[in-house]
């Protein structure tokens, strides 16, 4: 008997039934030509945070591993000036979690009383002239 070798295996199934069902999926950031990601953007990479605010897989998303890293980063930053949930709580008391937040704006403020900072303006010196 030859150990290590099965000559005669039936193929086995791409997925079995496992938690991610294999699909053909492109990196949106990919697809659209995304250099970099900003974190103020958090409308933009909400749907990136699951429902208990954590950051979605690679494997769920379909993400690339460049995009991935980029997004990591922009949501790590956005949850940092509370434009993301971090921590399950906030999703539940209705914190801005991107575009997946249609809750008027005015439930949220009566619900928590913190002030979301707005993204700072950006400085508009296109022209200088000393
Ligand atoms: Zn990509």
């Amino acid at each position: 008997m030859v150990t290590g070798s099965a000559p005669n295996r039936p193929k086995k199934p791409r997925w079995s039934g496992g938690r991610y069902p294999p699909k053909r999926r492109v990196c949106f950031f990919c697809r659209d030509k995304v250099e970099s990601i900003d974190y103020k953007d958090a409308a933009r990479f909400g749907r990136y945070v699951n429902e208990r605010a954590k950051i979605e897989p690679r494997r769920r998303t379909g993400t690339c591993a460049r995009h991935q890293r980029m997004l990591a980063r922009a949501i790590k930053r956005a949850r940092h000036l509370a434009l993301l949930p971090i921590i399950p709580e906030h999703v539940r008391l209705g914190i801005a979690v991107g575009a997946a937040a249609p809750i008027a704006e005015a439930e949220a403020a009566k619900l928590k009383p913190v002030a979301v900072p707005q993204a700072p303006a950006e400085p508009t010196s296109d022209e200088k002239t000393d």
